[in-house]
């Protein structure tokens, strides 16, 4: 079986509409999906049925651990939840503030950004440091996306303005009190030791985490050998996922479940 439980639409910072990402990852023979889109499900708004695909209500929340940005999917989320709406509203709010910080922080480096109609032209409910490096491209401040992020937005650069997120506890929080499981997002991404990954981990656990990504996009085999063991270790039920944004990126959609072998899936109590 092929599974996606990790891509990103236009509700976001993905490329591909709702409906044009379905159909993508219809094209790339995904049988069970989920659209995780950072901070909003706004993907799911008159979201059509695709037969031969399984959608699984979704989410990617922005979280905060020891001064790390940590990234939390929520999966198989109620999506009229009201408390649900209410941390979204929040998100929503805390990704305004945060951009008007990253135009004041880009500024000093001496780059120029109109956020009014940044936001005025984006289908995104989820202004985010992808936006801001297109834009600088568009404007022709910088070459392209790539020197964006390693210049001025990507990890410890002055436009990585991290503050605003709310505590890794309360984001999952936010996604069991919507009848969702919450799941550690790509653990290879955060650059963590084993030690402060396992930490990382056992917090998580704690919090009332019960999933890992064993799998997101391509990855070196010993990676999912150490969330193997992690998931071991916690009890954690496995998900995969490509974390797809557009057809031009490196990760295309779609993983094969045999990955998942000898772990708990995901998706095998739904
Ligand atoms: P934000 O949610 O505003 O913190 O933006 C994070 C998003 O930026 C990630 O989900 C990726 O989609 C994107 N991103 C992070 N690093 C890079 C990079 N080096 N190049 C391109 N996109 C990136
Ligand atoms: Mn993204
Ligand atoms: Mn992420
Ligand atoms: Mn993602």
């Amino acid at each position: 079986m092929i599974v996606d439980l990790h891509t990103h639409s236009t509700a976001s910072d993905g490329q591909l509409t709702p409906v044009e990402l379905l159909d993508r990852l219809h094209r790339h023979e995904v049988e069970l999906a989920s659209i995780t889109d950072h901070d909003t499900v706004r993907a799911y708004a008159d979201l059509p049925r695709l037969p031969g695909i399984d959608v699984v209500p979704g989410i990617e929340l922005s979280s905060t651990w020891n001064g790390r940005t940590i990234h939390v999917v929520g999966l198989n989320i109620d999506l009229d939840s009201s408390e649900l709406a209410e941390s979204l509203r929040q998100q929503h709010a805390a990704r305004c503030r945060r951009a008007e910080i990253i135009v004041d922080k880009l500024r000093r480096q001496g780059l120029s950004i109109d956020l009014d109609s940044l936001v005025q032209d984006l289908p995104s409910m989820s202004i985010g440091r992808p936006h801001f490096a297109h834009a600088l491209v568009r404007s022709g401040q910088v070459k392209d996306v790539a020197t964006a992020f390693r210049k001025y937005l990507g990890a410890g650069k002055p436009g990585d303005v991290k503050t605003e997120w709310p505590h890794l506890r309360a984001a999952v929080a936010s996604i069991v009190t919507a009848g969702g499981t919450a799941v550690l997002a790509h653990p290879g991404k955060y650059r963590l030791t084993r030690t402060k990954l396992r930490c990382l981990a056992s917090d998580f656990a704690q919090a009332g985490g019960a999933g890992i990504e064993l799998a997101c996009g391509p990855q070196a085999p010993g990676l999912a050998k150490q969330f193997r063991e992690l998931a071991g270790e916690f009890g954690f039920l496995v998900s995969i996922g490509s974390d797809f944004h557009a057809p031009t990126r490196w990760n295309q959609p779609g993983l094969d479940a045999d990955i998942t072998v000898g772990c708990k899936p995901i998706w095998e109590a739904w």
